[in-house]
């Protein structure tokens, strides 16, 4: 008889109770079905497949990109009595060859195995020489070119579902937008997977965002305020961390660098030191981190940019993981916006618009003026009503208008184009462009055609970019960056719900004075000045489009 996922879990993990969607994902796996789970880091993904496979009869197998992280998790696997092993290429023959034999006896509950050896010559054979009742992916963003962490070697474990059909599938990760999402179903050839998605609410966190002028100065009043709490400072390049860490040191701080340039033991001596609290800052490049179970993190800083919000949301996500308060800072800077643009466009075409597509919406998340917190969840897909009142623009905010006619003319453009343009073509459209694309496509023609000419190309760019952030559109990035409405945009095109913008201000105050009292916005004024350049060359390029200047 099978045993109680209940009883597993206090037996063998010491816990009395699931957490909320813990309970609904092992009843599925058990029912034989695929998943796909979305938990943030610390959530609790790993027991979703753990208890499983301890209450099925037979083996499971649970791949995992993380070779390091598999001696952790196997070992403490194995000190809590669970029949666990793995295999990888760090193990000798003979090691591997008595694991093997283990799993033939019947003797191994749970096997870790790297994409690499699930994929090697052979392997498939030896595992239908055993009973697997599941097969669990961590990390399964990996295998979607979309996300943040592309594997190429992930993209053959497509081959699971095609050996063995009916066992059942579980995919899990901490971080993929819904076109990941979608991808990693396609991938995994599980069409018919439940997926379930927990709260990506991590209401713990202070995010805030800063003009990455003066950035050390900035970082040094940071610390002066989180006094020896330990944090981490990511940055783009692997030379910015070993000289930040010796800027650091400079004054006087702990700090060590990490980057995947480093010897093996050099990085494991890093990740050791800050686990035991030896030093207090770790600057690191997106190497650092991933499966690292530090639960004090007070503090997460970006140094640079990240190139999209999932990157993003899962470094900060590192900080504050014992529930307590916890710093995201990022520091936002144009150059950094081009730099990334530049390395996004060297790589594999057709991934790079994707990539520059979601390198624009970090973009507009860096340079929103509504609450931060609303525009992560929203872009994984949650809606909330309440601004979290923690963040910079909380505590900061802006001052907004009645935009509720402004957005149902934009709202009732993107309704009468069908849901077919994109944003640059939906201004046209709504100042009354008379272009190629517009004219070609019988734009010229429809309700909405003209009816925002009054305002400038620029300013409607600012409010479609507070509509997507407020969820009241969205993009489609496989149909062409199309904006398409949402649930909520219906709200406000029949029911008149009413909608607060924050007024785009391009001032003409003189730079210095505006240096002097207001960096931020000066430096984010920087950043729109490049854009309304790049407008206005488009304009040049199409002359029939009525002239306007705004600075
Ligand atoms: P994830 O893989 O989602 O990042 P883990 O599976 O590593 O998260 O779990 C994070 C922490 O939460 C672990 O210390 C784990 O033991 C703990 N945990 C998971 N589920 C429960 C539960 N039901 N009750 C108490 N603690 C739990
Ligand atoms: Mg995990």
């Amino acid at each position: 008889m099978r045993e109680n996922p209940q009883l597993v879990l206090k037996k063998y993990f010491g816990y009395d109770v699931f957490r909320p969607m813990q309970k609904s994902v092992i009843q599925t796996v058990l029912a034989k079905q695929d998943c796909l789970v979305l938990m943030p880091t610390g959530g609790g993904k790993s027991l979703c497949y753990q208890v499983p496979a301890l209450v099925l009869p037979g083996i499971s197998v649970v791949v995992s990109p993380l070779i390091a992280l598999m001696k952790d998790q196997v070992e403490a696997l194995l000190a809590n009595g669970i029949a666990a092993g793995y295999l990888n290429s760090t193990l000798a023959a003979q090691e591997q060859y008595e694991l093997e034999n283990k799993c033939l006896a019947g003797e191994i509950k749970l096997l870790y195995v790297s994409p690499e050896k699930l994929l090697s010559a052979g392997f498939f054979s030896f595992l239908k020489r055993l009973q697997v009742n599941l097969f669990a992916i961590d990390e399964a963003h990996c295998i979607s070119a979309w996300g943040h962490d592309f594997r190429p070697e992930y993209t053959l474990l497509r081959h699971i579902k095609e050996q063995f059909p009916a066992v059942p599938i579980i995919a899990l990760t901490a971080t993929a937008d819904r076109l990941t999402r979608l991808d990693i179903l396609k991938q995994l050839g599980l069409p018919q997977a439940q997926v379930f998605v927990s709260s990506f609410d991590r209401p713990n966190l202070n995010l805030a965002v800063m003009p990455a002028k003066n950035r050390f100065k900035a970082i040094l009043d940071f610390l002066q305020t989180h006094k020896n709490q330990p944090g981490i400072i990511y940055c783009l390049s692997r030379n910015s961390t070993e000289q930040l860490a010796q800027k650091l040191m400079g004054e006087g701080y702990k700090a060590i660098a990490y980057h995947a340039g480093l010897p093996a033991p050099t990085r494991s001596r890093a990740q050791d030191a800050f686990l035991k609290d030896n030093v207090q800052i770790v600057c690191a490049t997106i190497a650092f981190g991933m499966g690292i179970d530090k639960s004090n993190v007070r503090w997460v800083i970006h140094y640079n940019l990240p190139k999209n919000i999932e990157s993003y949301y899962q470094e900060i996500g590192r900080g504050g993981r014992d529930g307590a308060r916890a710093g995201a800072l990022l520091f936002y800077s144009y150059a950094d916006v081009m730099r990334l643009r530049d390395m996004l466009k060297e790589g594999n075409p057709e991934q790079a618009t994707l990539q520059l597509a979601k390198l624009e919406r970090m973009q507009q998340f860096a340079e929103a003026a509504t609450c931060r917190r609303k525009i992560l969840l929203q872009y994984f897909g949650e809606t909330v009503e309440k601004d979290c009142g923690n963040c910079d623009n909380c505590h900061n905010p802006p001052t907004t208008f009645d935009g509720t006619l402004l957005a149902q003319k934009a709202l009732s453009a993107v309704a009468r184009t069908q849901e077919k343009a994109n944003m640059g073509l939906l201004i046209d459209v709504l100042r009354g462009a008379r272009n190629q694309a517009v004219l070609q496509k019988g734009y010229d023609k429809i309700k909405t055609y003209g009816a925002g000419r009054d305002l400038s190309a620029l300013d409607w760019q600012s409010y479609l970019q507070q509509l997507l952030n407020a969820g009241l559109l969205e993009i489609a990035y496989e149909e062409g960056y199309a904006l398409k409405l949402s649930a909520r945009s219906r709200e406000v095109l029949f029911q008149n719900q009413k909608v607060k913008l924050v007024k785009f201000q391009p001032t003409t105050e003189k730079p210095a004075e505006k240096e002097e009292r207001r960096p931020k916005k000066e430096f984010i004024k920087d950043a729109l000045f490049e854009r309304l350049r790049a407008l206005r060359k488009t304009i040049a390029d199409e002359k029939q489009v009525p002239p306007y200047v705004i600075f």
